[in-house]
């Protein structure tokens, strides 16, 4: 029987006030996986009503961060026990693999959790001194008020953790909003949630993107809001806050260069291009997407990706053996089939993939095969714009700077990577990229602890590490007068002691 998910607002299930309900499927069979609650504008209002009431009252921000510490620990050791099942759940909405949401994701949630459960611990001022002369300073990190985030479909919820670890460890309430394409495993967690959280701390609400998240954007009883998202959505979002100057956290799309030295060792470039491509069917904001190689070793190096590529295995993503499952929609099959067309109309050449595979297990879901394109010229929007999807583009360079400047060359700026033996000219590069991550032999590691964001169109503000956590804080300056002096002559409070 298909399942049913309410939505869960100041501690309670509740079905949309109209009752109304959206479906969900399974991308890799367009089979349905759920009906889950369509809310609407009223329901937004409650939930983010509820979070500030439980904001305002305490319940959450006066706990020590001693008490919030063991809370979040205690939510990851649930989480811990239902990994499987969640990983599981991820696989059939998502269509990502499971040996990558179940040995991935699911990992890396759980440590997040466990992080931010010791960072709340750790929220320190810089420093207290008597800068003038005349009092005392001291600063406090306190947490920012109700926080709204609003959720991508390719990590649902990896990149729910990313917000909500933090914000709930610096003593934040919170209104969550999944993406509608994949709103199944983050309802799960709250399962979990309910039993450890307060009442109203954390409401998540489902429903359209263009309702309830920008009901939440531009509420005035919401003090911050951090999205991941699409940046035309981040512009969007923007605009909606300033109705009340809210607090705004942007992590929005990519288009990853990987820079070939000519020193490289082309096998490992071949490998981590492969990989950083087509994970996650390439739909990761991080995704390389653009391989920039002295024009003496193309040739090379396109063969070495293409024998990677051969060991991809389309599939089942519930299978074992699969490498790559579907896109999340038709959607965005077509999209990323009209960049492909774009890509040929304008010249470059498709070296291999890029058409729907054949095959009985494949008619349902949104498969394409792994696509590589070579000859792609800056200006084509193959190179330029987010395709979100499995295509590796590779360009040539003769002099390394000349790399340098086409990896920048483009609206984002969220990471990049170069591969090469000389590591004191790989990080001279490293510094040259316009990225918020540079990887040096590596593309795509990320850890709890340090921080991952955009620079230019790709956002600002960073999510993992403590970072993240001053992210969901205000910082305040306490000052304690100590001349005892009722009323002071001008110079005094400007200048300090003179
Ligand atoms: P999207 O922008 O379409 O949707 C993201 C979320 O915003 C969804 O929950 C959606 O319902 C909501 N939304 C859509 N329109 C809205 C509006 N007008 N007002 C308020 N909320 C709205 O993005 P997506 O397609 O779900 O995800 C893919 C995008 O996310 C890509 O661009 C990708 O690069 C980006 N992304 C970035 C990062 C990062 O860390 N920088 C990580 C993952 C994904």
């Amino acid at each position: 029987m298909t399942s049913t998910y309410k939505m869960y607002i100041n501690g309670k299930w509740v079905s949309a006030s109209d009752n109304d309900t959206f479906e969900v499927y399974n991308p890799a069979n367009s089979q349905l996986l759920a009906y889950v609650a369509k809310g609407t504008r009223n329901d937004v209002h409650t939930a983010i009503d509820a979070a500030r009431e439980a904001f305002d009252s305490g319940v959450w921000s006066s706990k020590t961060p001693g008490e919030r510490s063991t809370l979040l620990w205690k939510l990851a050791e649930l989480v811990e026990k239902n990994s499987l099942q969640l990983a599981k759940l991820e696989s059939q909405n998502v269509g990502k693999t499971i040996k990558y949401a179940r040995d991935s994701d699911l990992p890396f949630i759980i440590d997040n959790l466990k992080f931010f459960a010791g960072a709340a611990r750790m929220l320190t001022g810089l420093s207290s001194a008597d800068y003038s002369g005349l009092g005392t300073s001291f600063l406090r990190r306190e947490p920012v008020g109700v926080v709204g985030s609003i959720i991508p479909w390719n990590y649902p919820l990896y990149i729910a953790i990313w917000k909500l670890a933090p914000a709930l460890a610096a003593g934040n309430t919170l209104v969550l909003k999944p993406a509608s394409y994949t709103p199944l495993t983050l309802l799960e967690f709250t399962r979990l949630v309910e039993k450890i959280i307060p009442k109203g701390v954390f409401n998540v609400v489902t429903g359209p993107g263009e309702i309830i998240g920008s009901e939440i954007a531009s509420s005035k009883k919401v003090d911050m809001i951090s999205l991941t998202g699409d940046t035309k959505t981040g512009k969007k979002i923007m605009q909606l806050a300033s109705n009340n100057v809210k607090k705004v956290h942007l992590e929005l799309g990519g288009k990853a260069p990987l820079i070939v030295m000519s020193d490289a060792d082309l096998d490992m470039a071949a490998k981590g291009a492969t990989v950083g491509a087509f994970w996650n069917t390439g739909q990761d904001c991080t995704a390389v997407t653009r391989v920039y190689v002295h024009k003496k070793y193309e040739k090379k190096l396109i063969s070495l990706i293409l024998n990677e590529m051969r060991k991809i295995r389309l599939g089942d993503p519930l299978n074992e053996n699969t490498d790559m499952g579907p896109l999340i929609s038709a959607r965005q099959r077509d999209n990323v089939a009209n960049h492909i067309r774009s890509g040929i109309d304008e010249g470059a050449e498709l070296v291999c993939g890029g058409q729907r595979p054949s095959g009985k297990q494949f008619e349902n879901g949104y498969y394409i095969v792994p696509a590589l394109f070579r000859n792609v010229q800056q200006k084509m929007k193959i190179c330029q714009e987010e395709i979100f999807g499995p295509v590796l583009s590779v360009s040539t360079y003769e002099k390394i700077d000349e790399a340098i400047e086409k990896a920048n060359d483009v609206d984002y700026g969220l990471a990049a990577s170069v591969y090469g033996k000389d590591i004191t000219t790989a990080i001279k590069i490293a510094n040259k990229l316009r990225f918020g991550t540079v990887w040096i032999n590596e593309h795509g590691a990320l850890t709890s602890e340090t921080p991952h964001g955009g620079f230019k169109q790709s956002g600002f503000g960073k999510d993992l590490s403590i970072y993240s956590l001053e992210e969901y804080t205000n910082l305040k300056h306490v000052y304690i007068d100590q001349t005892g002096l009722a009323r002071k002559p001008w110079h005094y409070t400007v200048y300090g002691k003179q």
